[in-house]
């Protein structure tokens, strides 16, 4: 790596430092939750064209990402560099008006800092050099918690131009490669008829009792599951009176696996348990509505994640190993993303607290917004600039990416649970 392109990314982004804090701190305290990002969205963008960068004027078709953005930088014929930067707050407890509660209990104020970060160092290698091939894309991706918002950009075609696309994730550890679970989302309802719930029990058909029923079916599939697999279950309605016999009833179900077909073969046989918990209670079939994106697994790519590991190691950070990873199975959309450009989604470890407090806790709310954590966040800032710079600079390592994209394309093995969980 030459040393004075290292030089300028360190420079840049720590110049940047309190104009930086001041950003994510102002997402942290006005946790906004997603796609209704609008203050996140201005004072990203604004900061943005204040350094220069274009920021689309069009907004994509789907009003969902009206929060979104994507804003350029340098040589449209050059390689192009994608950073993400997400900025949703999660819905967290009640305000003292009893109304709902906002706050970054994933600490993406600090994605959206260090994407920002990284794309100002980028800036200033293209500034220095004058003659770079490079181009900068940062995208602003709304509603990852729930909402899949990067999904929806890729179905507008907005990652099509991006030759790769980055970037990373606070974590109470330096993480590299944790394997992420693609998942599913649905709705099922089921339908009977209402009846006097004392005078004439018999006359109704219970839907509470078919979503039950269902419910109860799914735990004991549970149990048949490889342990890498997971389903979760809300009862969202289960009837309005006591006294009536409830002729609705409905639930909601998520599927989390290592691919999406893994998924969608969980999600026949829970409409098979839908189909029996709604005949066994006399109840009409049921119905079923897909209510997620379909969110993919992350595909990590191993030449770009070793530039990374190599510059986040040069800084003095120490990564879990895989196998010390194995456990951390969350999912997330940049998944999506990387299916379509190489990419990776690294966590970077920030303090939590001697607790070591996980995401979507009280303690990481607190811990994403204290300025302990700015450090290793201006640090990871630097790592995605140099992991970037260097494949620009280098043709070799560009073609090396594209390679190991394209095999990894084709390698449609499956994470069996054993090789994550049983190594004892
Ligand atoms: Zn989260
Ligand atoms: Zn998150």
């Amino acid at each position: 790596m030459n040393q004075l392109l290292r030089d300028i990314i360190v420079q840049a982004i720590d110049n940047k430092a309190t104009e930086l804090k001041d950003i994510s701190d102002e997402l942290w305290k006005n946790a906004e939750v997603g796609f209704e990002e609008t203050n996140a969205r201005k004072v990203i963008t604004e900061f943005l064209r204040k350094e220069g960068f274009a920021v689309s004027e069009k907004l994509p078709e789907d009003n969902r990402l009206k929060t979104s953005f994507v804003a350029k930088y340098g040589n449209p014929d050059g390689l192009k560099v994608g950073l993400c930067c997400e900025y949703d707050a999660l819905p967290f407890g009640e305000t003292e008006e009893g109304e709902v509660n906002y706050e970054h209990a994933c600490g993406h104020n600090l994605i959206a800092e260090a994407g920002i970060g990284a794309a100002l160092g980028l800036k200033a290698v293209y500034d220095a050099s004058k003659h770079m091939k490079m181009q900068i894309i940062v995208y602003g991706t709304p509603g990852e918690e729930n909402g899949g918002g990067k999904v929806l950009m890729i179905k507008e075609g907005l990652f099509d131009e991006a030759d790769i696309c980055i970037m990373a994730h606070p974590a109470p550890a330096e993480v590299a490669g944790a394997v992420t679970l693609a998942n599913i989302k649905m709705m099922i309802q089921f339908k009977g008829a209402p009846s006097h719930a004392a005078l004439a029990p018999w006359l109704g058909k219970n839907a509470l009792d078919a979503c039950v029923s269902c419910y109860n079916n799914i735990s004991m599939l549970r149990q048949q599951c490889e342990p890498i697999n997971r389903i979760h279950i809300n009862i969202t309605r289960g009837g309005d009176v006591i006294n009536v016999i409830p002729d609705f009833a409905e639930m909601k179900v998520m599927i989390r696996c290592p691919d999406l077909d893994k998924c969608d073969e969980i999600r026949q046989q829970i409409m098979q348990c839908a189909e029996g918990a709604a005949a066994a209670t006399g109840c009409e079939p049921p119905h079923f509505e897909d209510t997620g994106n379909g969110i993919d697994s992350v595909k990590t790519n191993k030449v770009l994640i070793d530039l990374y590991k190599k510059h986040a190691e040069s800084f003095g950070n120490v990564f879990l190993s895989d196998e010390e990873a194995s456990g951390m199975n969350g999912s997330t959309d940049m998944g999506n993303v990387t299916h379509k450009v190489p990419g990776f989604h690294p966590g970077f470890k920030i303090y939590t607290g001697e607790e070591q407090a996980v995401n979507h806790t009280h303690g990481f709310v607190k811990w994403a917004g204290h300025e302990d954590n700015q450090k290793p966040t201006l640090i990871n800032a630097k790592c995605l600039a140099l992991t970037a710079v260097e494949v620009v600079a280098n043709p070799d390592l560009f073609q090396q990416v594209k390679d190991e994209f394209e095999a990894a394309k084709k390698d449609k093995k499956v994470m069996k649970a054993t090789e994550l969980w049983c190594t004892h």
